[in-house]
């Protein structure tokens, strides 16, 4: 195949641009302290674009997306189903929870212009989508973080009125147009409208997605929008959000981005979270073959999963919920639940399930805590608090680790010590014993 110079220039600007991202601040490290992956262990988790409570956005999506692309979308819509059933989300839902699966699941806030989550659906009962609502904040949000993908994933929404702007062409579409020559102020303020929904219909988010290719040249302006806007509505301490997928051998960690105020009361980040796979379950529509194998073989040695695991870095698919209930045959959920199969069996505890809020808060304590170490004293000063926060302290002949007077959770090898523990924000002292 040959690759023109207009392509290599695209693909350079794109990575360019995913790099681009002002990262703000950065504490002090010691050499001789490093911070692990949480529990020792490699994150794992998985993106759920798409979907919502009851509408099926395929359904009504494509025949937005034809108006804007008469040649690009030929599917038949009307043959798909209307409706993900609930009874799908509690058997998906049940099915995770028993087996620690966690990620993110969308909740888009006006699907398609159908019906607003926190208001009406037109099409169901105000019951049935009261008890959708209390489905997702009982079964799917203990596990999954929710996140708006914008307002309806298709039309944008003129937010002083609440109603779809005229104009029919991809220049008013949230995937496509609209948002790419605005500022940061204005993509905060269309990203709130969204957030206010969800915090109207009483679903906890700290973060976004963004729909399709949304402010994808504008980059800087998306990551100081996320970090504005749930701030604002929620007042989320660390917001993180999904907008690139990395599928070559670039890193894939989170990215902390726009840091500022780190030694003052009010420390200010936001976390990008980068898939590194592409969508191998059902497709957006849910018409395409899922392709299991491409994740991880089934005997566990390759695929892009098993790369990136032996990597050690986080390990984060994206899929999209029509592609997960495949128009009722489940064809993505079959597939997820070889995945976690194969996962299990070729990695055993070396990998770990985590909500993406989790991984996002974890990275920014990782690149965030200043760490300085003097004789058998290590000192930590931290922006934020974080669970099982995990660190390899070198040293020879340690026996183990006192933060205070009581002995922390360490695993002693033989060039230093793995310590354990919850870290508070603020100053932290461990000592060497
Ligand atoms: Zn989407």
């Amino acid at each position: 195949m040959k690759i023109t110079r207009r392509k290599l220039a695209a693909l350079a600007m794109q990575a360019a641009a995913v790099q681009a991202q002002a990262p703000g601040e950065r504490p002090q490290k010691s050499g001789d302290v490093q911070v692990l992956n949480p529990r020792n262990k490699v994150p794992v988790s998985l993106l759920i674009d798409d979907s919502t409570c009851l509408v099926n956005l395929a359904h009504f999506g494509i025949p937005h997306f034809a108006e804007a692309y008469p040649d690009r979308y030929l599917q038949d819509w009307r043959k798909l189903p209307r409706e993900i059933p609930d009874s799908f989300v509690r058997e998906f839902g049940e099915w995770t929870r028993e087996n620690g699966v966690k990620g993110k699941y969308s909740i888009v806030p006006y699907p398609a212009c159908v019906g607003w989550v926190d208001r009406d659906m037109p099409g169901w009962s105000r019951k049935e989508l009261t008890d959708s609502l209390s489905l997702v904040r009982t079964l799917i949000a203990p596990n999954w973080d929710i996140h708006p993908e914008m307002i309806t994933h298709t039309w944008v929404i003129d937010t002083k009125t609440g109603r779809p702007f005229p104009e029919r062409t991809e220049r008013f579409m949230e995937n496509f147009g609209w948002s790419q020559d605005k500022s940061a102020d204005e993509i905060a303020n269309y990203m709130a409208y969204a957030l206010r929904i969800l915090k109207n219909a009483e679903l906890p988010c700290e973060g976004i997605t963004t729909p399709g290719g949304f402010a994808g040249r504008r980059l800087v302006e998306l990551s100081k929008a996320t970090l504005q806007a749930c701030k604002d509505v929620y007042q989320t301490e660390i917001p993180h959000y999904f907008r690139h997928a990395i599928l070559d051998s670039r890193s894939v960690a989170p990215r902390v981005e726009n840091v500022r105020g780190l030694n003052s009361s009010d420390p200010q980040c936001v976390v990008s979270i980068i898939a590194c796979t592409g969508d191998w379950y059902g497709g957006w529509d849910g018409l395409v073959t899922p392709a299991l194998d491409k994740m991880i073989t089934a005997d566990s040695k390759a695929g892009r999963m098993a790369e990136v695991i032996e990597r050690g870095e986080p390990a984060i698919m994206m899929c999209h919920w029509p592609g997960i209930y495949c128009n009722g045959q489940k064809d993505g959920f079959h597939t997820l639940k070889e995945v976690h199969k194969r996962l299990k069996a070729g990695y055993g505890d070396r990998f770990e399930w985590m909500k993406i809020g989790d991984i996002a808060r974890y990275w920014a304590a990782k690149e965030l805590t200043a760490i300085s170490k003097e004789g058998n004293r290590v000192k930590l000063r931290a922006p934020y608090a974080c669970p099982d926060f995990t660190l390899k302290i070198s040293g020879r002949n340690v026996r183990g680790v006192k933060i205070g007077n009581a002995m922390a959770k360490a695993k002693v090898e033989q060039d230093g010590v793995v310590v354990i523990f919850d870290l508070a924000k603020g100053e932290t002292s461990l000592e060497l014993v």
